[in-house]
C-alpha cells in the first residue's frame, strides 16, 4: 500500500526558494567591490544579455552606477559600429568589451568611439 509523506515545512521550503533562485533571472542584492571604482556598492542585478561567466563576472564585479555607464557606452558602441545585436559576433565583441570597461579580465581596450552627443 502506497503511502504518501508530506515533505517537511523545511524541505519545502527550501526547494522552492532554490527553484525561485533559479527561474528568477533577477539576482538578489549584494555589495561588491566595484572593479571599475574601487566603491564598495551594491552589485548590478540584471546583466541585460551577458549570460555564463561573463554575467558571473560582472555580478561579482560590477556596481550599479557603472553599470549605467556602461549601458550608456554600450548604447554608442553599438550605433558606431552598427552592431546587429541578433548576429553572434556581436556577443563576442561586446562581451570583451564590457569585462574590458570594467577591468575585469586583460581583454584589450575598451574601444574608442567617436561620439558626439546632441546639442541640448
Ligand atoms: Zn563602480
Amino acid at each position: 500500500m502506497a503511502t504518501t509523506v508530506p515533505l517537511p515545512g523545511v524541505f519545502a521550503r527550501c526547494g522552492a526558494l532554490y527553484w525561485n533562485g533559479i527561474m528568477n533571472k533577477e539576482h538578489p542584492m549584494s555589495v561588491i567591490t566595484c572593479s571599475r571604482c574601487g566603491g564598495e556598492k551594491e552589485a548590478v542585478t540584471k546583466t541585460a544579455f551577458y549570460r555564463g561567466e561573463v554575467r558571473e563576472k560582472l555580478l561579482a564585479h560590477a556596481c550599479q552606477d557603472c553599470w549605467g555607464e556602461w549601458m550608456k557606452m554600450q548604447i554608442m558602441l553599438v550605433n558606431e559600429y552598427r552592431l546587429n545585436l541578433m548576429d553572434p559576433s556581436t556577443d563576442d565583441f561586446l562581451n570583451k568589451q564590457v569585462l574590458a570597461f570594467f577591468g575585469i579580465d586583460d581583454n584589450g581596450d575598451v574601444a574608442k568611439v567617436d561620439y558626439v552627443p546632441p546639442q541640448a
